[in-house]
């Protein structure tokens, strides 16, 4: 590699993505360069280029999962499983770092994504401090970082085509508390969605339904492992509710898992979740606005759980990979990255993915040409 690293800069919302130069960092040691392979644009990307997120250091370099090889190493560098890590290693690593371990958050409610000093490759790192995003040449994983070896078995397609959507999805589905059997609906058919359609299916579920659009994801739900999909643009909502019941003895699903980020999906959920069901709500990343809720007739009457859930923790990455690992040759992960670009086409995918005209666009550093279809799967059979 160059001593200078090209990345793609956003350098205030609504402004252009620029290309810049980095130096090559000097290693510190337990430290080391990814050379990235690919990065994503998720729907946090275009949350960031709208200014929608807090306490973001513009300029950044987005791309908070990325995947690549082992550039350069400065041992010994353990992994986040104990493994050791040398340079020509693919490998891929935990986006959030700094979590304190020592804050009430952290240690007295055990509840480490809400840890005050964490930060995020990619949306609270600045560019100033260095190469802290995946839409660049290479990554600099500070002393600290959760770096893991990519197995054999996961390509890089597969994982930057589950990203961030399924570590969000693996947090999502413990906070659902999924019991063998149960009824689940999944509001929204993006990324987080997908995956908690095939973590549904892959973990016990009777009844995997999911609410989205367009026709293209709903299909690509049926694959992930829904039993059936509801059209939201061709369907009411009372039509929604009736055929639930249809499906469930009249009650509602006993989970209901949001990932729509829309106030009226999670007027709806409450509506189509049982009485005494758990509801999560995990699409409301932004502040999209109020719902409309009445606490007698969808909470207290209901005896409903709901559940928030935030960002991921080390568990929830390692748990994705091994759950890459062992399925990720049938559960089609891969097709919801759906197309690859290059740095100086990044601006398009933000457009492409704020347009939502295609599921998730992909990101090449390395790439000349753009953008361009991903590889297709080796083995789409059904689930
Ligand atoms: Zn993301
Ligand atoms: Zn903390």
């Amino acid at each position: 590699m160059d001593a200078r690293i090209l990345a793609a800069v956003m350098p205030a919302p609504r402004r252009p993505i620029e290309i810049r130069e980095f130096p090559r960092p000097d290693l510190p040691p337990q430290s080391a360069l990814l050379r990235t392979a690919r990065a994503e644009v998720c729907g946090t990307d275009v949350h960031l280029w709208h200014g929608r997120l807090s306490g973001v250091p513009y300029p950044i370099i987005p791309g908070h999962v990325s995947a690549g090889t082992l550039e350069a190493v400065r041992g010994p560098l353990a992994g986040i499983d104990g493994q050791t890590l040398r340079e020509g290693d693919r490998a891929v690593f935990f986006d959030v770092h700094r979590t304190c371990g020592r804050c009430r958050a952290c240690t007295v409610h055990r509840t480490p994504t809400r840890c005050s000093s964490r930060r995020v490759y990619g949306i609270t790192d600045s560019a100033t401090e260095g190469l802290f995003g995946g839409w660049a040449q290479a990554i600099y994983l500070e002393p600290g970082v959760g770096i893991a070896r990519l197995p054999d078995a996961i390509s890089f397609d597969d994982y930057i085509g589950a990203g961030c959507g399924l570590l969000t999805a693996v947090h999502v589905l413990e906070r659902a508390a999924l019991r063998p059997g149960d009824s689940v609906l999944v509001q929204g058919t993006g990324a987080v969605g997908l995956s908690a359609v095939a973590l549904a299916r892959l973990g016990g579920a009777g009844l995997v339904s999911a609410i989205g659009a367009p026709p293209s994801r709903l299909a690509l739900a049926k694959r992930m492992g829904a039993d059936h999909v509801y059209d939201l643009d061709a369907t009411e909502a009372p039509e929604r509710l009736e055929d639930a019941h249809a499906r469930t003895h009249g009650e509602g699903f006993d989970v209901v898992i949001e990932a729509a980020g829309s106030p009226r999906a999670v007027e709806e959920g409450l509506d189509l979740v049982r009485d005494g069901g758990r509801y999560v709500i995990a699409g409301h990343y932004t502040d999209v606005g109020s719902s409309s809720i009445n606490a007698h007739r969808h909470i207290n009457r209901k005896h409903l759980e709901i559940r928030g859930c935030w960002g991921s923790e080390p568990g929830h990455f390692l748990r994705a990979l091994a759950i890459l690992e062992r399925h990720a040759a049938r559960v089609p992960w891969r097709e919801i990255g759906e197309r690859v670009y290059s740095l100086n086409a990044v601006n398009e995918a933000l457009a492409d993915a704020e347009a939502m005209t295609i599921t998730k666009a992909l990101v090449d550093p390395w790439l000349t040409t753009s953008p361009e279809p991903r590889a297709p799967s080796p083995d789409p059979s059904l689930l």
